[in-house]
């Protein structure tokens, strides 16, 4: 059996050994829960706020604007359901895009049954917003923009900064799914004008099941766990202090390692991104160059079953993904593709690669090797392929 090589990194990431090993000691040592009132417990309470303090600076916040969940698909939804429902009394418009997580498309979704009226901004083939269109969208009644920082399968990073500024000047808030950006390229809630942000821990190398949602001071925070006082009564439930404790160290690592990781990532990625191009016949490349995850590869292959080559890969130890969310077996082509204008059929074939910091140029080199015999062997197998190639054939005499 080859090495297994781990190329879905923005599934989820390995926990570093030594993020675990921070974590260890709450786990079996130091269990007190936080909120109990004895001696024991402060070395639980003192460690998860040693901790917001550390994830607050990471984004420029105050501790007191951290709020932890139970992950990004929580923070995305509390923020939603809570804008919408603390600030009905101006409106029931909220603006996002298209290209969104399903965390935040259908809590949108849900919120139009809920009466709520919900425009989905269109992308450009590159996957970004325009801003002009969002500014021509915001309306009397409308109560919160929420456009993710990064986006998760093609890699485009949005205009944060600018949106920020149009939300502020216009008097609507804004909530920035950063699931795939937070530990990966700088964040500032100040500077970009952010009045909500939601993140993960298990997306940069900590813990799942633990996340956290930013509320900037002055914003009605609403419960949307309802239960014991924890997060200054908005958010109930026993502190996972193991988790916040990894989250923290997870952080702190990646802001530690920021630059240096981004700045080996983004060349392997565009070393990788170079060999398929040039090499692979029929690959269309998604997303931006420009402005993009440094971890992430995306292309469609015309000709290809997306799920085929993916089977294929990973009877070679390769660990990929189509880069949709669906489920595998749902011939539904991904909302993010259909969004920057990619027809079905080509949709169809995509393939979306991952990295790590720990990935090597070495593996990166196999996989191409390997895709490039899988993706020959499967167009050999191809009706569209032979008849696409008889009408080159045709048109060519
Ligand atoms: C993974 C992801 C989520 C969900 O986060 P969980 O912690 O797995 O609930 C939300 N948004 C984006 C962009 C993601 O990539």
């Amino acid at each position: 059996m080859k090495q297994r090589i781990y190329l879905d990194n923005a599934a989820t990431t390995q926990l570093y050994p030594e993020v675990f090993k921070e974590m260890e000691p709450y786990f079996t040592e130091y269990f007190a829960n936080p909120s109990g009132i004895y001696q024991f417990a402060r070395e639980s309470w003192n460690v998860v706020d040693k901790a917001r303090e550390e994830i607050a600076s990471v984004i420029g916040a105050k501790p007191e604007e951290i709020y932890f969940t139970g992950g990004g698909s929580e923070s995305d939804n509390w923020a939603l359901k809570m804008i919408a429902e603390a600030y009905a009394h101006k409106g029931k418009h909220i603006i996002t895009s298209k290209i969104e997580h399903h965390a935040v498309l259908h809590t949108c979704a849900y919120l139009e049954k809920q009466g709520y009226e919900i425009t989905y901004l269109p992308v450009n083939e590159e996957g970004r917003i325009d801003l002009k269109q969002l500014e021509e969208a915001i309306r009397k009644d409308t109560l919160c923009i929420s456009i993710m920082a990064a986006n998760n399968e093609i890699g485009t990073i949005m205009p944060i900064a600018e949106i920020g500024e149009i939300a502020r000047r216009k008097g609507v808030l804004f909530h920035t799914d950063a699931v795939q950006a937070f530990g990966h390229i700088p964040l500032s809630v100040e500077d970009m004008q952010i009045d909500m942000l939601s993140a993960s821990g298990h997306k940069i190398n900590g813990p799942k099941g633990i996340g956290f949602l930013y509320i900037k001071k002055g914003i009605k925070v609403q419960s949307f766990l309802h239960g014991g006082a924890q997060e200054r009564g908005k958010r109930a439930g026993t502190h996972n202090v193991p988790g916040i404790v990894g989250m923290a160290a997870a952080a702190r690592l990646a802001q530690k390692e920021m630059e240096k990781r981004s700045a080996y990532e983004s060349q392997l990625r565009d070393y990788a991104i170079g060999r398929i191009e040039k090499e692979i016949p029929f690959a269309v490349f998604s997303g931006s160059r420009e402005n993009r995850l440094p971890n992430n590869i995306h292309f469609c292959f015309r000709f290809i079953e997306g799920e085929s080559l993916l089977i294929m890969l990973d009877a070679k130890g390769i660990c990929a993904s189509s880069g949709s969310a669906c489920t595998s077996g749902s011939l539904d082509p991904s909302h993010v593709l259909l969004a920057i204008g990619r027809p079905h059929e080509i949709a169809h074939g995509s393939l979306r690669l991952t990295l790590s910091e720990k990935t090597t140029k070495e593996e990166m080199d196999r996989v191409i090797d390997e895709l490039k015999k899988i993706i020959e062997r499967l167009r050999s197998m191809s009706p569209l392929y032979e008849d696409y190639k008889k009408e080159q054939e045709k048109s060519n005499v």
